[in-house]
């Protein structure tokens, strides 16, 4: 497979521009009435979750995609309190998918291959890379993380959701 250097990406962008749809500033869509109400998806960083393409997501929809490695909760935490303050976010939707990377790797392994590159930073002992065991347990631990959470207020927290994403089928299913 080629390698695709950085000017096949900008060459690609060039390609892309004339069918590029406007969009709208964030006055204008407020200009526009309907109500600004986001869902925020929580997933992976992973090439394989293509998530505009499964959700068949477009700009009306004002879905928000936070993506971190494994698609954890805590590590989304910043940006949910941050949406919380300047937007009005309507629902939570957490996405772990199969064959993820964080199922691979274990934290203390990153931890201890890291220590190893930085001995004189002993507060990577207390860092979090996201690593998961079990699929459906890692959303369901997430899930109760935003349950938990002081920061989520109690009506978002009954509008949190969690699903596996299958990367063969590309098919959601429910995690309860
Ligand atoms: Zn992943």
């Amino acid at each position: 497979m080629p390698t695709l250097s950085l000017e096949d990406l900008v060459q690609r962008n060039i390609d892309y521009a004339p069918s590029h749809t406007p969009m709208p500033t964030l006055e204008e869509a407020a200009a526009a009435g309907g109500d600004m109400e986001c869902t925020l998806v929580i997933t992976c960083v992973d090439f394989r979750v293509r998530v505009e393409e499964m959700l068949q997501l477009n700009a009306q929809d004002k879905v928000l995609v936070c993506r971190n490695p494994g698609g954890r909760v805590a590590a989304a935490m910043e940006q949910i309190m941050l949406f919380k303050v300047f937007l009005s976010l309507k629902r939570i939707v957490v996405i772990h998918h199969s064959d993820c990377g964080a199922s691979h790797f274990k934290d203390h392994l990153i931890r201890e291959a890291l220590l190893n590159q930085h001995p004189d930073h002993p507060e990577i002992e207390n860092m979090v890379f996201g690593s998961f065991d079990n699929l459906e347990q890692g959303v369901r631990d997430d899930l109760e993380v935003l349950k938990n959470s002081p920061f989520v207020p109690e009506e978002l927290k009954e509008q949190c959701f969690g699903y596996t994403y299958d990367i063969k089928t590309g098919l959601l299913s429910p995690v309860h």
